[in-house]
C-alpha cells in the first residue's frame, strides 16, 4: 500500500529521517527520494510491503491541507498517518502521552452569527471521524507494548494555545481532549477522497501560561514518541 506520513513541523517527521540518533526507525527510510513540490519536500520511501510518502506541511491548517491533499493527489497515497505533537486539554493527558484523534474539529470556524454551531459550515460537519480500522490497530499496538493510549477529541485552529480560558472555552464548547493546528484540516481533505486516516499526537504541553516552554523543551521528545507509535502502526498494516 501507497501511505503518507505527515507531520506539521520538521521535528515531528526528523525522527525517520535522522541517522544516527534513531537508528530503529531510520533503518526503513534511509533509502528516499527527495521530491520538491508545491514549496514543501516530500521523501519517498520503502518500508516492508508499502510504499511510503514522508513530509511535513509547515504549521496550521491552510499548510496541512494542501499537503494532506499534495500527498493523496500528486503521489498517491492511499492512507494517511499523522504524527506530531498537541496541547493536551484532559487533565488525564500528561506530558509525553499520546493521544489518536477519535474525531477532530475546527475550533476557530465560526459563523454562529448565522445559528450555526461553532465549527459548522454547511455542507460540513462539526467532528470528522478517522478510520475506525486504523483505530482498533492503534489500540492492538498500545495493547501489546502496554502504552496508555488515550482517544479522544482533538480541536485543531490557526492559534498556539496558551492560555487558560480560550483552553477552557475549546474544553467546554467541543468535548476536546487536545488542542492542535493541522488535524481537522487533513481529516476533512481525506474524507473528501475518502483516504483512510489516522491522527496521533504526544502531548508537548498542556495549552495554557506554561505551553511555550514546554513546548519548547519537549518537542523533540513528544515527537518520537508520537512518531515510534506509528512506525509500530507500520508493521500492522496488511
Ligand atoms: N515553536 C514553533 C511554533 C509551534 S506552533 C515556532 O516558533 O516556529 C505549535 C505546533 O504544535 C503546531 O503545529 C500545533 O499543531 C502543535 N501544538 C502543540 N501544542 C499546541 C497548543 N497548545 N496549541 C496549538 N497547537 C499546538
Amino acid at each position: 500500500m501507497r501511505i503518507a506520513i505527515m507531520g506539521a513541523m520538521l521535528e515531528e517527521v526528523e525522527p525517520f529521517l535522522e541517522l544516527s540518533e534513531h537508528e530503529p526507525l531510520l533503518k526503513y527510510f534511509k533509502k528516499h527520494n527527495d521530491i520538491e513540490y508545491g514549496g514543501n519536500v516530500y521523501h519517498e520511501a520503502k518500508y516492508k510491503n508499502h510504499e511510503i510518502i514522508l513530509g511535513y506541511s509547515k504549521i496550521g491548517k491552510v499548510n496541512a491541507t494542501l499537503t494532506a491533499a499534495t500527498m493523496i493527489e500528486k503521489f498517491g497515497a492511499e492512507m494517511l498517518l499523522f504524527t506530531g505533537v498537541a496541547g493536551g486539554v484532559n487533565p488525564k493527558l500528561k506530558i509525553g502521552d499520546l493521544i489518536a484523534a477519535t474525531q477532530l474539529c475546527q475550533h476557530d470556524l465560526d459563523i454562529t452569527a448565522f445559528g450555526h454551531p461553532h465549527g459548522y459550515v454547511p455542507e460540513g460537519a462539526v467532528y470528522v471521524k478517522p478510520s475506525a480500522n486504523l483505530l482498533h490497530l492503534a489500540k492492538e499496538v498500545a495493547d501489546e507494548k502496554d502504552i496508555d493510549l488515550i482517544g479522544g477529541i482533538i480541536a485543531t485552529g490557526d492559534q498556539f494555545v496558551a492560555d487558560k480560558s480560550r483552553k477552557d472555552w475549546i474544553k467546554n464548547t467541543f468535548e476536546a481532549d487536545a488542542i492542535e493546528m493541522e488535524g481537522a484540516a487533513v481529516a476533512v481533505v481525506c474524507e473528501a477522497f475518502n483516504i483512510p486516516f489516522f491522527i496521533m499526537r504526544s502531548i508537548s504541553d498542556t495549552a495554557d501560561e506554561g505551553a511555550v516552554e514546554d513546548f519548547d523543551e519537549f518537542l523533540k521528545h513528544s515527537s518520537q514518541r508520537s512518531s515510534s507509535f506509528i512506525v509500530s502502526m507500520l508493521d500492522k498494516i496488511k
